[in-house]
């Protein structure tokens, strides 16, 4: 399995590419800004995306989305319940200061247990409300890919709109029953496994 990370945006979101050695196919999971470094890096390993997945729909994880679609096709994966803040996004990054291009429609609307497969890899969708309202975690292959709803060490915050710190504690919880090997790769920040964040994450305590 290819994994790559890039570092993307002014508030540093990881976008990740994840690809299937046999195949190439790939998805792109949150690509948040800087599209020219992640189309680079698609076309440098040779590889077909297939799927453009929003783990929600804050503009820092999908600013260059329109980008993306424009010169893959893929098709846009986002959960339905993170529709407002999708279709709202320039109102969204007004509010932080920043310009957004309008977003494409997204293709493909998903819940809880839905599978996403590109090549011989498989994963499920784990629907994980509480930073946002339609939060997903991408499970599957030995890794977990959190965008905000758990980072190493903290969770994303719930003060911003459809934020709810009772839905995030559940989502927490229901995260740290994964086995403790699975690799966690967070939306913001460094990587960690479940047994870490299960024995060091602050989260733990007030859960
Ligand atoms: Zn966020
Ligand atoms: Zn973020």
């Amino acid at each position: 399995m290819i994994i790559e990370k890039l570092i993307v945006g002014t508030l540093e979101s990881n976008c990740f590419i994840i690809g299937d050695e046999d195949t190439k196919e790939a998805l792109v999971v949150d690509p948040g800004d800087e599209p020219d470094r992640i189309l680079d890096l698609i076309k440098e390993s040779n590889l077909k995306v297939k799927f453009i997945v929003c783990t929600h729909a804050h503009f820092d994880h999908v600013g260059a989305v329109p980008d993306l679609k424009e010169q893959t096709n893929a098709k846009i994966v986002i959960h339905r319940e993170d529709l407002d803040l999708y279709s709202n996004i320039e109102k969204q990054a007004l509010l932080w200061g920043y310009e957004i291009d309008p977003l494409p429609e997204p293709d493909i609307l998903v819940s809880e247990g839905n599978k996403i497969e590109i090549g011989n890899l498989r994963f499920e969708i784990l629907h994980t409300p509480g930073h946002s309202p339609g939060g997903i975690c991408l499970y599957g292959e030995g890794i977990l890919i959190t965008g905000d709803t758990l980072f190493a060490g903290s969770v994303g915050r719930t003060d911003l709109y459809g934020g709810d710190i009772q839905k995030l504690k559940n989502s927490f919880k229901r995260l740290m029953s994964l086995p403790e090997e699975i690799k966690v790769l967070p939306g913001h920040g460094p990587e960690s496994t479940i047994g870490h964040e299960r024995a060091y994450n602050f989260f733990s305590y007030e859960v």
